[in-house]
């Protein structure tokens, strides 16, 4: 059974707020940030601006950098000609071999914490209901369950809630039947949409860990709902879900060769960095959802027109929003959807080009982190780091075996 260590918040914050629509005003405002800036130069094209945007009415976000906590800039390593016999090279090899071993010789359920609650949801309640439980229990997904069959039917994520939101939007005559709409309509919303079932992956608690994520990768799905089959009764049964995090935090608390990853990111060119889907503070939360389902991404990173972030905008903020009950507020813009964001918003993780995984793996044991924007030493986005494009790495960089699918 995996160790169940509770998640702490790390100490090493740096606390900056964001500015719900005035660029111009982040741009001259003094940095007073409390914690230190290992890094105070300025970028050439804009000389007042600071390493944080400083603090200003309205939501707090907090911006935490593996680059800037968990090693100091000083020791960060260069970047050197690539050559695959350096002992970075090997260690980095070495460490992707540690770690898909362990994945080999454990199974999924060994990922479950000790204790843990599944709530499950049954089909025939209504949407509207579905999102008011799960806002209750502070949770964002549920598997589903069909009584009328006995049998597990899917796992309601966040991205159902956008197609909701997509089709309304998209058939604004129909709004008035929204609060009748049943979870067992979604299939209907996905057709008329045009868009692919989310997450219908789903695997045996025995699963060995390694197959299980290998069939994750192929279905792009972000949760892994663990499905037990009784021959007996011929039903199914649901034990739990297991999230990316989940298994990135299991690998970091049981492998201790992850220390060993210490290719920077822009080496190993983890992550996304072309064609990133970003937004402005004063685009409109619609517009935003959009590109999130049609991209099939799960965030969408909020930056001034010079290209330097500010905050995130993250699907789950949708809830937040539909909890209100109120579908017209989606007309909101992004700031004004962030300054509703409860106080307790963990913040933005961030890293830099030279990272490497360690410091990224350092980070995962002590916070429940769900991707980290990359930016350089003056706040611009260069790129994005997810949980997936992790696994994708761990999995498939330089993989040698013949029999794997
Ligand atoms: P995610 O859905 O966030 O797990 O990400 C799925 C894939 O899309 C990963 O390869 C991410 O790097 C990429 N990605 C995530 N967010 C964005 C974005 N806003 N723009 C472009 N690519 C993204």
């Amino acid at each position: 059974m995996a160790e169940n260590v509770e998640v702490t918040r790390s100490h090493n914050t740096t606390p900056t707020a964001i500015p719900p629509t005035n660029n111009a005003h982040l741009l001259s405002s003094s940095n007073n940030s409390s914690s230190p800036s290992p890094n105070s130069s300025t970028h050439p094209s804009h000389p007042s601006l600071h390493h944080s945007p400083p603090p200003l009415h309205g939501h707090e976000a907090t911006f935490v950098r593996p680059a800037d906590l968990l090693r100091p800039r000083a020791i960060s390593r260069p970047l050197t000609p690539a050559r695959s016999d350096r002992p970075i090279d090997r260690d980095e090899r070495a460490g992707l071999k540690a770690i898909r071993d362990f994945l080999r010789v454990r199974t999924c359920y060994e990922v479950l914490p000790l204790s843990f609650r599944l709530i499950e949801l049954d089909v025939g309640l209504t949407v509207k209901e579905s999102l008011n439980i799960l806002v209750q229990c502070g949770i964002v997904s549920a598997p589903l369950w069909d009584s009328t069959t006995s049998t597990y039917a899917g796992l309601l994520t966040v991205t159902d809630y956008l197609n909701v939101v997509r089709y309304y939007n998209l058939h604004a005559d129909k709004l008035k039947d929204i609060d009748s709409l049943l979870l067992s309509d979604l299939k209907d919303v996905e057709k008329v949409l045009n868009v692919k079932a989310p997450e219908t992956l789903s695997v045996s608690p025995e699963a060995i860990l390694y197959d299980a994520l290998r069939k994750q990768l192929v279905s792009r799905a972000r949760r892994i709902p663990l499905v037990s089959y009784d021959s007996d009764t011929q039903r199914t049964m649901v034990t739990s879900v297991i999230t990316q995090y989940r298994i990135l935090k299991f690998i970091a608390m049981n492998v201790k060769e992850t220390d060993m990853l210490r290719k920077p990111l822009e080496t190993i060119k983890l992550g996304t960095y072309g064609k990133i889907v970003r937004c402005s503070m004063d685009t409109t939360v619609l517009d935003v959802v959009d590109e999130m389902v049609t991209k099939n991404i799960s965030s969408v990173p909020v930056v001034t027109t010079e290209g330097v972030l500010l905050n995130v905008f993250e699907a789950v903020d949708v809830i937040e929003i539909l909890k209100t009950g109120d579908y017209g507020n989606l007309t909101w813009t992004v700031g004004k959807a962030l300054s509703a964001r409860s106080q307790n918003h963990p913040g933005i993780y961030c890293c830099s080009f030279e990272d490497g995984l360690d410091t990224i793996f350092e980070t995962i044991k002590k916070s429940r982190v769900h991707r980290l924007m990359i930016v350089d030493d003056n706040n611009y986005l260069k790129g994005i780091l997810s949980l997936s494009d992790i696994l994708h790495y761990l999995l498939v960089e330089g993989h040698e075996e013949p029999n794997q699918a």
